[in-house]
């Protein structure tokens, strides 16, 4: 393990010895009371994380199969989708190649969204569904989601759906408070798990929404994972290694103690942000609505971001990430999210200092 490349990257996030350790335990049958035991083990504090009352969901997929299920499941007139970033701006393509009408509404990058905007278009009555995605991983910028779910609260019939792949668990995040219909995360980021698991909760109107759809498939159908999940089961097999592990985080975070869980992000956020501002570079997101569990960092120096990443993994054993999209080599990111530590960070900063005159 320790000859490994550690990852810094936004996700897949490095993940601890502890983890892989838990993932090991002996398999067991989907339909067991051993599966029953696990997913009851687990659910209350899902349910505390997710700040809701609500049966919390595990599938087995990535995030996207629930952000793609949200829409199978909850759009009959139109879904407006936020758009900002990589992440958000797939979204409303997703929409379509679902055969759903959508609109984007569309910022540039590094533009946090406007929850007047939203209550512009909504107005409209157009628009049944909103996607929105609370801290967009490829800009570094996290989003104002209470502030955003306010305003669609104002419209009774408008589903919100809120991806936090990137900011579960990072800061405060109450479902059934801000009245959001399906939120969602996804394993291999703020989790620091492997990927393939997807969690998330869905509100009384979204299950009633997507009781009046037809053609929710099965896979990602809401309804299916509702019954099944009376019996504390999934409706297919899932991935019950990675669930395992869920089980391991789960308790790591309660260990921990969530309050505590915020403040390490926080405070190991705000050492990436001293270090960019000694060093001269500047931030991608706006002050006042930058991620705390990543950061953007504009390439204002103009360096070598491929010859950094290079260096990085050569001679430190670090994946470095080096910028997302059309803002690669424009921009890169460093990762705090997952399990991360002052010294494991500090040691990432180290590297870079290191690496940083060769570029
Ligand atoms: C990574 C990411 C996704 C996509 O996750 P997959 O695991 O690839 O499905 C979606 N949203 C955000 C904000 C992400 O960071």
């Amino acid at each position: 393990m320790s000859e490994h490349v550690r990852l810094h990257i936004p996700g897949p996030v490095e993940i601890s010895p502890a983890t892989y350790e838990a993932m090991a335990t002996p398999m067991i049958g989907h339909r067991s009371k051993d599966f029953v035991a696990l997913y009851d083990d687990i659910h209350p504090g899902l349910q505390e994380l997710l700040g809701t009352q609500q049966p919390v969901f595990l599938s087995t997929s990535s995030a996207w199969g629930i952000m793609e299920g949200s829409i199978r499941n909850l759009v009959k007139k139109k879904v407006l989708c936020c758009c900002s970033g990589a992440f958000s701006d797939k979204w409303i393509d997703v929409a379509r190649r679902c055969g759903k009408e959508g609109e984007a509404l569309q910022y540039e990058w590094g533009t946090p969204v406007d929850p007047a905007d939203i209550d512009a278009k909504l107005a409209t009555g157009e628009f049944d569904t909103v996607t929105f995605i609370h801290n967009e991983t490829s800009t570094g910028v996290m989003n104002p989601l209470a502030e955003v779910a306010a305003v669609v609260r104002k419209y009774d019939d408008v589903c919100l759906v809120v991806d936090t792949v990137s900011s579960f668990t990072v800061v405060p995040i109450e479902f059934d408070k801000l009245g959001i219909d399906v939120l969602l995360t996804g394993s291999q980021k703020a989790l620091a798990l492997p990927p393939g698991l997807a969690v998330f909760t869905v509100s009384d109107r979204a299950f009633d929404r997507a009781s009046t759809i037809d053609d929710r498939g099965y896979y990602f159908d809401f309804l299916e994972f509702k019954k099944n999940q009376a019996k504390s089961m999934t409706p297919s097999t899932p991935c019950i290694a990675t669930i395992y592990g869920l089980r391991h985080q789960v308790k790591q975070i309660f260990a921990e103690g969530i309050e505590a869980r915020f403040a390490r992000h926080e405070k190991l956020n705000n050492i990436v942000h001293e270090w960019i501002r000694e060093n001269g570079f500047e931030f991608f997101a706006p002050e006042g609505f930058r991620s705390k569990s990543l950061t953007c960092i504009a390439n204002n120096k103009g360096i070598d971001v491929a010859k950094l990443q290079q260096i990085m993994r050569e001679e430190h054993k670090i994946q470095l990430d080096g910028g997302y999209g059309k803002i690669k080599g424009t921009s890169f990111r460093l990762s705090n999210m997952g399990d991360e530590t002052e010294e494991t960070i500090g040691n990432l900063l180290n590297c870079l200092d290191a690496a940083l005159p060769k570029v």
